[in-house]
């Protein structure tokens, strides 16, 4: 111990706010006083180090044992940490060698002088260390332990780390685990989650090489950290080191222990700070300044004068502190230093900001947890959302407010949680953070799900009540640990609200709102018109409703209710007559239907599209750009025009609907043929083409299913379908996507004009189908597998199949595929797939068959796929011309032959490698262009219908791929020309007539697999 301990003990005299029960918060927390002393073994990477800790009980138990963290442990093989990254497939620490891995061995503890044996109740992690006390510790009495210690940061870092000569060291010393009402906090250190620390008092006394300069938790007493000779700044440099005002626990300048030379030596002090953090470096550059009585001071790289420097990182942590001084209140520290750190990113310390960058939100943010996370300290691995959502909430605040309003994240934020919940991939905002499904899904949760609650909080209290909350809940509860119970309090009694409801829904569930109107009555009365409306609340969740009438003079009026009830009826008074009935006015509900939130009593034009009586947007459907209001229905309306042999050309008016860019995805197509432009025809068609189709109605919402009712009767075919399709995510950010759908299709010929030659019996189908698949990312591996299968029935057959077989009534398809691809080094990708299938009659002996439509295709998509492009549909059509070879992929995806040739069964395998000649994925436009060499082979089975009678086909060549960008889609342009076709009858291009070998081409708008 480089000093008598009576001296410290002197220091730590009880404050009022320690001692005093806290009104909604903690009723006493423990105290906690370091003495370190450490030397930097700078060649090894190592701090060495002795520690006395006074601790004081100040719990109403008896205490048996004693624990520390030892953090540094998680950054190396063997912790909880590496188990975590490899069930998620993140390599960091668990293959580092030394002494690449950090650690920190803690030994020779005594406890109040006796020797205490050490137990990792954990192991083999040992963030964890255990002590038996000698003699149980009653309450209000203390006592000493004492230890030696080493400490190494990582080389890869992780919130602490180091490079060369540069060390940020963080969670670097035994520290004293929390005790409170849960006992004592025994939590590993893994990814998902950050730390929980008693107030304590430090005094750091450190020996360093002489030209480290460094920065800290609180204030050198004496030594200079190198911030002389580092000051690149104008202004004189503000140590704070008469901050602590008691003179027993001041060193003078002079006092510093005597060192060896080339080294320094710095004892550093702070009080009432929950844990003590270091950066240094022989480069940092150090700049000062002030945020009125707060020291501030900046640290930077070299290389970092344009954008740290020149005053630039210091400007802006004091528009932070004054940011965050107004929200919360005055900050209770003597200073703020802002790092430039290895990691990119950022983490908070008391008083201390390790940065990645100087980024004005980053330092918001990081700045802003020095007051939820630091002064308001929440146990941050229980109640993330309580510093992270907290910190997230107000930098998103800060640029709404510097933005003057402009910039406004709520709307993102509410769509990216919206969708979460719909797809059941929420969880609980309120969750510990280890009990998060995965380090992804407790980011999203913690900080993009708590800024939630928190901006649903001040839309609901208004924002000059959120205001008074802050500062409520800064004054009362600063410097002291604090929970949701807290908060919650000073939300209430601020606001004068039972907030008991919204803080159940939207901190503890992931239930969905949706509040509806009902019946809605309007009576006249002898001063005006009273509307009496139904509020029904179809989903679990609650947030309180505010409903909106207006009159037929502009008059309006707004009433609110807790929306607490599943049905309410709610008196509105209006002095006109009222024309519009509106829940949720503002739009600013997490209401995941807001269609049912609208009612009107008077037409408009588009109440002709779509479902009448829904809020619209129409828009002129470009495809390029798709608006998605949240409150709205967005209709998109586009005359179509296109071309075939038997219609002529086709005249058509389309409309495309969305609701959050999932419901409503409905289609309304009408057509009619013109005949004009048909060489050679006399008589002109005038045929009438219908086309709908429902997918995911918002009745039907049912979470990961999707729902799809067809029916259309276009160019000579007639036919529906039904189809209930399911998607789920096993995780947000690795592991296997799962689908599966089951359906019914009917579909019938009645007009053969309109079809290709030999893709259609002349008869009706009616089928039933399921299948299921699998997506994966595996060693680098992109891997998708499906398989599915159909049983189906024809009726109205002819005596043979345009195959010359005879037409089952009962027919079955069997297929199943399975594609992988990876990168092929940083410009180019490798991708195979190897496809099977079978589709025949069932069990008619006599060489029977299923109808070719519902064969098997050698080049691509089946007929019935090609139905669903008008531009690929009927003879004649726009890509269906005698020059033009386009490619729909599918099938045997022989690229190179006949898109007509079908087959009963087929095994294909399907190769290409690309090279990107040109690669900018963040491009508006052209984000891509490679060059391909693919390789196609095939087996087919069903001698009678493989119109080569070659068992096996093949082609081969090269292409060229362009992906593009325009507006919210992404567009492949593919050419491909399959030099070699191995039977030059069958190829799509018969330019070079009967060779094997020849230039022929084919080009698509889809990738080719
Ligand atoms: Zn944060």
């Amino acid at each position: 111990m480089p000093l008598p301990f009576v001296l410290l003990s002197l220091a730590l005299a009880p404050t009022d706010t320690l001692r005093a029960p806290l009104k909604g918060g903690q009723p006493w927390q423990q105290e906690v006083a370091y003495d370190i002393t450490a030397r930097l073994d700078e060649p090894r990477g190592v701090l060495e180090g002795t520690q006395t800790i006074r601790y004081v009980n100040r719990s109403p138990d008896t205490l048996t044992t004693f624990s520390l963290h030892l953090h540094l442990n998680a950054f190396r093989p063997g912790s909880k940490w590496a188990e975590a990254d490899a069930r998620e497939r993140r390599t960091r620490f668990q293959k580092l060698e030394d002494p690449a891995f950090a650690f920190n061995h803690v030994r020779g503890v005594r406890i109040n002088g006796a020797p205490v044996t050490a137990e990792y109740p954990l192991a083999p992690d040992s963030t964890i260390v255990r002590f038996r006390l000698p003699q149980p510790l009653a309450p209000g009495a203390a006592i000493e332990a004492a230890m030696q210690w080493d400490a190494r940061p990582s080389t890869l870092p992780r919130r602490q780390g180091r490079r060369g000569r540069a060390f940020d060291f963080a969670q670097w010393y035994p520290k004293v685990v929390v005790y409170d009402r849960f006992g004592w906090n025994e939590q590993p250190l893994v990814p998902a989650g950050e730390f929980y620390g008693e107030f304590a008092t430090y005094r750091v006394t450190l020996d360093l090489p002489e030209d480290e300069v460094m920065g800290a938790t609180g204030v050198p007493l004496c030594g200079d950290p190198g911030w002389m000779r580092a000051n690149k700044g104008t202004t004189p440099i503000v140590y704070q080191r008469d901050w602590y005002d008691a003179p027993s626990r001041m060193l003078s300048e002079t006092a510093c222990p005597t060192v060896p030379a080339g080294r320094k030596s710095l004892v550093w002090y702070a009080e009432q700070v929950h844990h003590f953090a270091m950066s240094m470096n022989p480069d940092y550059r150090y700049e000062g300044g002030r945020y009125g009585g707060v020291a501030v001071h900046a640290l930077y790289q070299p290389g970092d004068e344009t954008t740290w420097g020149g005053g630039i990182a210091v400007k802006r942590t004091e528009i932070a502190l004054g940011w965050l001084d107004q929200l919360f209140g005055k900050y209770q520290w003597p200073q703020m230093t802002n790092v430039h750190r290895i990691e990119g990113g950022g983490t908070e310390f008391p008083m201390m900001v390790h940065d990645g960058s100087a980024d004005q939100g980053l330092i918001v943010h990081e700045v802003g947890h020095n007051y939820v996370m630091g002064h308001l300290a929440n146990n941050e691995w229980r109640e993330g959302w309580l510093d992270e959502g907290f910190t997230s909430f107000q930098t998103s605040w800060f640029w709404e407010t510097v933005s003057r309003g402009e910039q406004q994240s709520y709307p993102d934020t509410e769509r990216l949680i919206l969708n979460l919940d719909l797809d059941g991939m929420s969880q609980p905002t309120s969750l510990k953070s280890d009990q998060y499904r995965d380090f992804a899904t407790y980011n999203t949760m913690i900080y993009a799900r708590g800024e939630f609650f928190f901006d649903q909080l001040r839309r609901l209290v208004g924002d000059e009540a959120m205001r008074a909350i802050l500062r409520t809940f800064f004054d009362r509860h600063k410097l002291t640990h604090v929970d949701e119970a807290a908060f919650k309090a000073v939300a209430e009694e601020v606001s004068g609200r039972d907030l008991g409801a919204f803080f159940a829904t939207n901190l503890h569930t992931t239930d969905l709102v949706n509040y509806r109107i009902g019946r809605v009555k309007r009576t006249r009365t002898a001063d005006g018109w009273n509307t009496r409306v139904e509020v029904r609340r179809t989903e679990p969740g609650y947030f309180p409703v505010e409903l909106l009438v207006v009159g037929s003079k502009g008059d309006s009026t707004r009433v609110r209710t807790e929306g607490i009830a599943e049905q309410e009826f709610v008196e509105v008074r209006t002095t006109s007559k009222p024309r519009e009935v509106v829940i949720d006015p503002a739009n600013v509900s997490h209401d995941w239907n807001a269609l049912d939130n609208y009612k009107r009593y008077f037409f408009r034009a588009d109440d002709l599209l779509g479902g009448p009586g829904f809020r619209k947007t129409v828009f002129f459907d470009t495809h390029v750009s798709t608006p998605q209001p949240r409150d709205r229905l967005a209709l998109g309306l586009l005359p179509t025009v296109w071309y075939n042999d038997a219609g002529g050309l086709t005249l058509g008016l389309r409309t495309r609907e969305s609701y959050l860019g999932r419901y409503e995805q409905n289609q309304f197509l009408i057509s009619r043929s013109t005949g004009g432009f048909r060489p050679g025809a006399d008589t002109d068609p005038q045929d009438v083409g219908v086309f709908v189709r429902l997918r995911n109605p918002v009745l039907l919402r049912m979470k990961n299913w999707s729902q799809t009712f067809e029916g259309f009767s276009v160019e000579g075919r007639q036919g529906a379908r039904i189809d209930f399709s399911r998607v789920r995510r096993d995780h947000l950010a690795f592991g296997a996507t799962r689908r599966g759908s089951v359906g019914l299709r009917w579909m019938n010929v009645d007009d053969p004009a309109y079809l290709q030659a030999n893709t259609h019996d002349d008869l009706g189908f009616v089928e039933t189908y399921a299948s299921m698949g699998l997506k994966d990312v595996r060693s680098g591996w992109a891997l998708d597998g499906q398989l599915g299968g159909t049983a189906g029935f024809t009726y109205d057959r002819p005596a043979t199949s345009v195959t010359g077989l005879t037409v089952d009534p009962a027919y079955f398809r069997l297929e199943a595929s399975g594609t992988a691809k990876r990168s092929l080094g940083a410009r180019g990708v490798f991708a195979a797939r190897l496809y099977g299938g079978y589709a025949d009659g069932f069990g008619d002996a006599a060489g029977g068959s299923a109808p070719v439509q519902r064969l098997l295709n050698i080049n691509g998509a089946t007929a019935v796929d090609r139905f669903y492009h008008p531009f690929l549909r009927s003879e004649g059509a726009v890509l269906v011309r005698n020059d033009l070879f386009y490619h729909l992929p599918g099938g045997g995806n022989l690229r190179g032959f006949s898109p007509l040739l079908v087959t009963r069964g087929i095994a294909a395998l399907n190769l290409e490698a690309d090279q990107a000649l040109l690669q900018r994925p963040r491009a508006k436009l052209l984000q891509r262009v490679a060059i391909a060499g693919f390789v196609d082979v095939a087996r087919v089975f069903g001698g009678d219908l493989n119109p080569a009678g070659n068992d096996f086909l093949a082609d081969a060549g090269v292409g060229l791929r362009a992906l593009w960008r325009i507006g919210q889609s992404s567009v492949t342009t593919r050419i491909d020309l399959p030099l070699y076709v191995s039977e030059a009858g069958l190829a799509q291009d018969q330019n070079p007539g009967t060779e094997t070998t020849g230039f022929r081409w084919t080009f698509s708008f889809a990738p080719a697999f």
